[in-house]
């Protein structure tokens, strides 16, 4: 029987800022879903889980209509519509922030919502786990994705386990330019962590065994991409198969037990590490700690059994202690960058170019005499604030005599000069 699960996710409002759904808000989702969920076939949807991660609720759907369905996604937009009006209601956080068109057009996918899913012939004892994170991206999923399919020092699977020793194809999206390379292991195995080393733009996708069947399902939606600016981290959710020809469930979970440092958190702004967390966890008010939650089922028919909360046993407590030691030791250095992410991955981006106009308003080129001492500033000379590109496309010469014909030219001496502001500029443009 073939099955399709679907998961999609949103957050539509927080409880005083950006923790959790309210009640009310799940309840609201809960009792659009529920009257679809028909045992006897004559439902949209076979079987349902809804539930949350920090400030993102997921709707877990099984059904026969295949990926990409209408009917189905239409279902997960009129729940997310009911929810922002009942957030709307109570005065939450960013109610609706993840609904971005005022009408539904044939697919979530470029609306807001992140959307996982994937179609396969149902094993007898089907088993899956979702993973669903908050305050991060979706390349936050880049670094457990190579321990579980990549690293057989993370994962004997990938030695014992035949299906796998032969190797996996990998999806990786450009999440800029809307482009998808598929990888195959083991021969593309260091141009995948190429790839993979920069995971705010090339983010794994999908993963399939050599002979086509579906393991792995990620979203990979980018929001500053689908609204035109930078409108929020799009938190990540994935499905992946498990046991049998796949990994081990427990090769899955352990992936994530060394917490890795990931962009998100508070504003959007910065890096930390992704900490496992319980299901239905709301978010941290310590800075917004990037959190990962983990819901193991089994399906047979399509209906669903559990989930078990993959990170509610004690060793996780463990790692939990790890993430915020290593959370803390990220912090204690403030705003300097890496603890901040670079100014073409910031939220605020718009704060940050305001407070630059200003530094770049000051900025006056290098002479000879301000070398040895202090200029003396004119008020005539000053340039107008808001005119980044002026500014920047006026580089200062280098204060060298161009090469004589007549004798070799010295490169290295010139480059020692490079303005600032170039580097700075050529570094934004090749992130
Ligand atoms: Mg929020
Ligand atoms: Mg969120």
């Amino acid at each position: 029987m073939k099955i399709t699960v679907t998961v999609i996710k949103a957050d539509v409002g927080g409880i005083g800022g950006h923790t959790r759904p309210s009640d009310g808000l799940l309840n609201a989702v809960r009792n659009i879903v529920r009257l679809q969920v028909r045992k006897d076939g004559k439902g949209l949807v076979i079987d349902s889980y809804i539930g949350y991660c920090g400030d993102d609720i997921h709707i877990v759907m099984t059904h026969t209509k295949g990926v990409d369905n209408k009917e189905i996604h239409q279902l997960a937009w009129k729940a997310f519509e009911a929810a922002t009006r009942v957030a709307k209601n109570e005065g939450l956080y960013g109610a609706g922030q993840d609904l971005l068109k005022d009408s539904f057009s044939g697919n979530v996918k470029g609306m807001g919502p992140g959307v996982a899913e994937m179609q396969f012939e149902e094993r007898p004892n089907e088993a899956f786990t979702i993973y669903a994170a908050d305050k991060t991206e979706p390349g936050a999923f880049n670094y457990p994705f190579y321990r579980m399919f990549v690293d057989t020092l993370s994962n004997t699977g990938l030695i014992v386990n035949e299906n796998l020793a032969r190797g996996v194809k990998i999806n990786v999206m450009d999440v800029e330019k809307g482009k998808v390379a598929e990888l195959h292991l083991w021969q593309d195995k260091p141009t995948l962590e190429a790839a993979l080393m920069y995971p705010g733009r090339y983010v794994v996708s999908s993963v399939y065994t050599k002979d086509n069947q579906p393991i792995l399902a990620a979203s990979t939606d980018r929001l500053h991409n689908i609204a035109g600016k930078y409108v929020g981290k799009d938190d990540p959710i994935c499905i992946i198969r498990t046991q049998k020809d796949f990994p081990a469930t427990e090769e899955v979970g352990s992936a994530f037990s060394n917490p890795h440092y990931v962009a998100g958190n508070t504003r959007g702004s910065h890096h930390m590490p992704l900490m496992p967390v319980r299901i239905n966890s709301p978010a941290s008010i310590n800075f917004a700690i990037p959190i990962v939650s983990s819901l193991v089922f089994s399906m047979h028919n399509g209906i669903l059994v559990g989930p078990v909360d993959g990170f509610a046993t004690a060793d996780w407590d463990y790692v939990r202690d790890l993430a915020t030691k290593r959370a803390f030791a990220m912090r204690s250095q403030g705003f300097f960058h890496p603890a901040t992410l670079v100014p073409s991955e910031l939220e605020y981006a718009e704060g940050y170019r305001a407070r630059m106009n200003v530094v770049w308003s000051k900025m006056r080129p290098i002479t000879n005499n301000q070398q040895k001492s202090h200029p003396q500033h004119k008020p005539s000379q000053i340039p107008q604030p808001h005119q980044e590109k002026q500014i920047t496309t006026q580089q200062p010469k280098p204060h060298i005599k161009p090469p004589q014909k007549t004798t070799k030219p010295k490169p290295l001496k010139a480059k020692t000069i490079k303005p600032k502001e170039k580097s700075d500029q050529q570094e934004t443009k090749s992130e």
